[in-house]
């Protein structure tokens, strides 16, 4: 059995804080070929992946959308145009070298509505219902404290606004599994042979082992409030996107918990 106290880091059990540290330390060497990387790693299809995911938002022009463990920003750019320079896309993330890369971009790309904001997601610095929608791209399988993030997300979503989880999965047929298990085993080579580390993309591959299949992830979306609760499965469940809708009064923290929690319009930005 599991210490209570532990939390997975692949396929080792750690202590919170050194699993957002070891996290962190992953990002870090990672963050310059991330997207090199990502593009080999997934044969490209994680980009039409991100695509699927940020149609499944409903998101309008005008609205206002947190896209949590944003990164490099692939999800950010997709979202800018949809919410258009009427709307709001914060890219949110805990690792300064990952947002980095992805403000350079998205300056470059002229995504002048994009703001970002460096914060854990367990500990969101936003008030209560501020978003119309939340998204998360290959980011909740990296954090600390699932539930709690999740509860986060709830608390700053408004009343029928949206989670999308786009994450890594569970392939439902034996032979995908294998197939996928195949191919997974070479991402560490291609770490060490494009990044210079291998280490990075073991623990990935654990973690993707680690993290719950889709019925698992929808029961946990569904205990931190999230109603309607649907998943579609890419490419045979290697991956998936969960969809969730938050309803009625807003859950989360109370207002005397809150003390320190800001308003879009003051949020922490770096
Ligand atoms: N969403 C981007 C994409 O799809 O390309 C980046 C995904 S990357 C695999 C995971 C991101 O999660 C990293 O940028 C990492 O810094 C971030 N992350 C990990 N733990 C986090 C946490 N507790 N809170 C916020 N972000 C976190």
């Amino acid at each position: 059995m599991s210490d209570p106290e532990t939390v997975d880091f692949g396929h080792r059990r750690v202590a919170p804080d050194e699993k957002t540290r070891l996290v962190g330390g992953v990002f870090d060497r990672v963050a310059e070929r991330y997207d090199v990387m990502n593009d080999l790693m997934s044969l490209g299809t994680h980009r039409l992946f991100k695509r699927m995911a940020v149609e499944m938002t409903g998101l309008r022009p005008g609205q206002r959308v947190l896209d949590l463990a944003g990164g490099t920003g692939d999800m950010a750019a997709l979202l800018a145009p949809v919410v258009g320079p009427s709307g709001n896309v914060v890219l949110a993330d805990i690792n300064p070298q990952m947002m980095e890369v992805g403000r350079q971009r998205l300056l470059d790309a002229g995504h002048a509505q994009v703001a970002f904001c460096q914060t854990a997601a367990e500990s969101l610095p936003f008030a209560d219902a501020q978003f119309d929608c939340a998204v998360i791209a290959f980011g909740l399988r990296n954090f600390t404290d699932k539930h709690r993030a999740l509860g986060e997300i709830h608390r700053v979503l408004k009343p029928g606004g949206a989670l999308l989880v786009l994450e890594f999965s569970k392939p439902e047929h034996p032979l995908l599994q294998s197939a996928y298990g195949a191919f997974q085993s070479l991402w560490p080579s291609m770490g060490r042979a494009v990044v210079g580390d291998a280490a990075s993309y073991e623990y990935l591959v654990e973690s993707i082992a680690q993290h719950p299949g889709q019925k698992a992830l929808k029961v946990m979306l569904q205990d931190a409030g999230f109603d309607a609760v649907e998943y579609h499965n890419l490419l045979g469940g290697i991956a998936a996107i969960h969809r969730g809708c938050k309803r009625g009064v807003t859950r989360g923290v109370t207002r005397g918990e809150r003390g320190g929690k800001q308003s879009l319009d003051t949020e922490r930005t770096t």
